[in-house]
């Protein structure tokens, strides 16, 4: 009865829709229901709803097959974030990109204000650098692409001068999404997604999650969990495997859509810059007019949305350094698109558009 015709380890997409499902039983649900649940009755492995839920499982059971590890979910990516950080002890070095996610950023700021972490902040694609930055590091924290500049990592190489120093090599994959890149694989320790971007794709909910491939790491981040209550909601879970199903799909589409703007944006006049990493759906672009250029573009457009966040079906955009807390190494011009899963011509000639509005006639 054994297929012995599937091979051991399903390819992604195939795992995306398969995992995380009840057995195929007469009467078993194809997937997991809601379980509304404050508490559990005793002599169980739950107990109490602090410790897990079934709806909560069903993700990471999905999330940790598209990963190879472990995952545990979190109310949000900065309460992953936060729980990634506390593992290190009093005073330790914790080394950075200088432009990952400001809220990371933001956490690492205040942690060595209040003396707890030092932090060393490196240029995340300059391989050398951070290796030279491990030596004294107790966590390296790799953002890859990172927000909004998406400047690429060596995570190989990376993980394995942190590895030698003694320090857990962290990834936080929300941008390339696993069916991009595995950083277990690659040498990380843990991963780290904001599942309120891609895994959900609808921009309908928070989620944060992390994954590991050692489990006794696995049962640490679990006992925080435990202990600081960071738990997801169940509707949030649900809804995020529910996203998860067509996560292939849509970054298929949403990359297609991407490579195609990018080729265009590069030629148009009002564009100084196009940053691009050569896959997923984010892209940055610096206008050639400059701060007021972008923050123009952003109120000149029908379909592109103006909003923070990104990774969701729609098309959305902003000018990242509205926000006081963005890291000075993001050009004040820099816009950053998150690519939905539209139809392309209508995308560009929205962009297009507004972009034409910028381009002042007959100037250079
Ligand atoms: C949004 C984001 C986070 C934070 O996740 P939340 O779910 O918003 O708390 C962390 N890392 C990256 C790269 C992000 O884009």
């Amino acid at each position: 009865m054994a297929d012995d015709s599937l091979p051991a380890a399903l390819r992604p997409s195939t795992v995306a829709v398969t995992a995380g499902r009840p057995p195929h039983e007469p009467d078993q649900p194809l997937n997991h229901p809601l379980t509304m649940a404050s508490t559990f009755v005793a002599l169980g492995d739950r107990e109490y709803g602090r410790y897990g839920n079934p709806t909560w499982q069903a993700f990471e059971e999905a999330l940790g097959e598209l990963e190879g590890g472990t995952a545990l979910a979190f109310s949000s990516g900065l309460a992953a974030v936060a729980t990634v950080l506390d593992l290190v002890g009093h005073g330790a070095l914790v080394v950075a990109p200088d432009s990952a996610y400001n809220g990371t950023l933001g956490q690492l700021a205040d942690l060595e204000m209040r003396g707890r972490v030092r932090s060393l902040l490196v240029d995340v694609a300059d391989t050398d650098a951070v290796v030279a930055a491990c030596d004294d590091a107790a966590l390296v924290w790799i953002e890859t692409p990172t927000n909004p500049n998406l400047d690429v990592a060596d995570v190989r190489r990376i993980a394995e001068a942190a590895h030698a120093a003694g320090a857990y090599v962290v990834v936080d994959n929300t941008f390339a999404t696993p069916l991009v890149q595995t950083p277990l694989a690659d040498g990380a320790d843990i991963v780290v997604h904001s599942a309120t971007k891609y895994l959900g794709g609808h921009s309908d909910l928070l989620l944060g999650a992390l994954v590991t491939n050692d489990e006794t790491l696995a049962g640490v981040l679990k006992g925080r969990r435990d202990l600081f209550g960071s738990v997801p909601g169940t509707m949030e879970a649900w809804l995020a495997l529910r996203g998860m199903r067509t996560l292939h799909l849509r970054v298929e589409r949403a990359t297609a859509n991407a490579a195609e703007l990018v080729s265009r944006l590069r030629e148009h006049p009002a564009v100084e810059l196009v940053r691009y990493p050569g896959f997923g759906a984010i892209v940055s672009v610096e206008l050639a007019g400059g701060a007021l250029a972008a923050d123009l573009l952003t109120r000149k457009t029908r379909l592109w949305v103006h909003t923070t966040s990104l990774g969701g079906v729609e098309s959305t955009f902003e000018r990242r350094r509205r926000w006081k807390t963005e890291s000075a190494t993001v050009s004040d011009a820099l816009v950053r698109l998150s690519v939905g899963v539209e139809d392309v011509e209508d995308l560009w000639a929205d962009l297009a558009g507004a972009l034409d509005d910028l381009t002042v006639p007959g100037a250079s």
